[in-house]
């Protein structure tokens, strides 16, 4: 339990830690420990490992605990409290969900940012709140983690993975270093899923000095008093410009290649439990319109965000600007279908890519994961588009399908829970809203196949169960009576 410091906020923390506690013995949770313990070669074997201890990494180690499946282990490379965006290079001020969101609660009252939130100031406040602080929803996720005790390593990078047998071996760098063995895998490395931060082509060659993705570590006071460009009409593009305006930023310019700027959240706007349980039973031609629409329209900036860019009078938005080079010179000129411009530094607020081949751990998988582009996509679907052909082709429990049958095999027991799962699962291993129900349907293959792959020790479980019910004492037996009676 956290937060053992007596003041009202704490004791009332203490409250609902206690009616969390509560309600998880009404629901025998966590579930008793089913799965038999294995070894290697007298090495330990977790059941589980689970890497990434961002939002849906922790929800996939909740639900994998509360399910029985206790012999895991979730490991994050960055700081206990500082997993994920949202305090370290998410620059908004507020979390675009609303705040009613029950996010990772697993369908626990008690575990849900506003039971956490009312519990220390109380619904008068809650009432007041407009949108979740960003800072204050790490808040929640490091609540979360220590009030259902996770098991969470820190400052551990998984560094490669490779087979062994029949198990799968991953090496870890950092606080925990070596080889841990483990049945099954699952990725919940976040947003750029299992690559990286998209850069543009036209940034190639250009050195670091005079630009950086808006995901990366920036010196924002460095920035007082010049030339900034952004280019991109995302949240991040807002955030980071409104984050550099507010350093002091002599000016900045949003680059934006759209000839208008996307004004409607489509897929927000439908969100339903239908969306989140039916889209990943929809026919692959369904799911390619539904993602192919949702990137044609793309998401607007966050209203909040967009005021926050445009109350400084230095800030400019160009739209129909597209960017065909950029030159590197004493400052950068950047050549633009609006003409020339120089700046004096270039925020790329362009994205995240799931090409897998750019990161050493995943390296030994990559060229064995099969795509959509590997048959699952068909041009009738709809557009080609690179980003949606290069997304892994899933099965139901996230798990990667091998591109040719027999060369990975251990691809059917790695989880892809993030980001990249979006095409094949739907919007569920990746946002707030129905991280949940991906949790759940994650959790649910894997206790699958941990049942089905120790079978005949559950079935030798059942052979060998011998306590009685019945003790023998509770009935007689009548066939001899039948017997006297049927001889008279
Ligand atoms: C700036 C920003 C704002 C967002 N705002 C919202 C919002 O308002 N509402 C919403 O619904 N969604 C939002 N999202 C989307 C989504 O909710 C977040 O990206 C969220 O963090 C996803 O959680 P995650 O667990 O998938 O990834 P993350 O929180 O990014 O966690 C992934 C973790 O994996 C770890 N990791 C990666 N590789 C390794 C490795 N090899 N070894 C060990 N650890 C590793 C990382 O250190 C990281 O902590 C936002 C995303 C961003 C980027």
């Amino acid at each position: 339990m956290t937060n053992t410091a007596s003041t009202p906020a704490t004791r009332s923390l203490a409250a609902l830690e206690a009616r969390l506690k509560q309600d998880l013995e009404l629901l025998e949770l966590p579930a008793k420990p089913w799965v038999p313990s294995r070894t290697h070669h007298d090495a330990p074997v977790r059941d589980v490992v689970v890497i990434g201890a961002g939002m849906c990494g922790l929800a996939a180690t909740a639900k994998l605990v509360l399910t029985g499946i206790d012999n895991v282990v979730a490991y994050d490379a960055a700081s206990a409290g500082l997993e994920g965006p949202w305090v370290t290079f998410a620059r908004m001020e507020t979390l675009r969900s609303p705040k009613s969101l029950h996010g990772p609660a697993l369908g626990l009252p008690q575990l849900t940012f506003r039971a956490w939130f009312t519990a220390q100031w109380g619904n008068e406040a809650w009432q007041a709140l407009d949108k979740i602080p960003k800072n204050q929803w790490m808040d929640y996720l490091v609540w979360y983690r220590n009030v259902l005790n996770l098991p969470v390593r820190n400052n551990v990078r998984m560094t490669r993975i490779e087979a062994v047998d029949d198990l799968i071996a991953i090496d870890l760098e950092g606080a925990e270093t070596g080889r841990v063995l483990t049945r099954h895998l699952v990725l919940a490395t976040g947003r750029s899923g299992l690559g990286g931060f998209a850069i543009p082509d036209f940034l190639q060659g250009i050195d670091r000095a005079y630009w950086a993705h808006s995901a990366d570590e920036i010196d924002f006071a460095a920035l007082k008093g010049k030339r900034v460009a952004v280019i991109g009409a995302g949240a991040s593009s807002m955030d980071n410009a409104a984050t550099a305006l507010e350093a002091g930023a002599g000016s900045v310019d949003m680059l934006i290649r759209r000839k208008a700027m996307p004004r409607i959240n489509k897929m927000t706007g439908i969100g339903s439990q239908g969306v989140v349980h039916g889209m990943h039973q929809l026919p692959d031609a369904w799911k390619w319109k539904f993602v192919d629409y949702t990137a044609s329209t793309q998401t607007p900036p966050p209203r909040s965000s967009t005021l926050r860019v445009s109350r400084h009078p230095n800030a400019r938005f160009f739209l129909d600007c597209g960017i065909k080079a950029v030159t590197q010179e004493e400052d950068l000129l950047i050549h633009t279908t609006q003409g020339d411009m120089r700046y004096d530094y270039l925020i790329a607020a362009t994205g995240f890519t799931n090409t897998f081949t750019g990161r050493p751990e995943f390296a030994s998988l990559a060229p064995h994961i099969r795509s959509w582009a590997d048959g699952r996509y068909t041009p009738e679907m709809g557009p080609a588009r690179t980003a949606m052909l290069e997304a892994p082709d899933l099965g139901p429990a996230f798990e990667f399908r091998e591109r040719t049958p027999g060369a990975c095999p251990m691809l059917s027991r790695i989880h892809c829970f993030n980001d990249a799962a979006m095409l094949t699962h739907g919007k569920v291993s990746g946002d707030i809203p129905a991280v949940s129900a991906g949790a759940d349907r994650l959790v649910r293959g894997i206790t699958a196949s941990l049942f089905a792959g120790d079978v005949a020790t559950h079935f030798a479980s059942l052979i060998a169960y011998d306590v009685p019910e019945l003790q023998g004492d509770e009935w007689t037996d009548s066939t001899p009576l039948l017997k006297q009676e049927n001889a008279l």
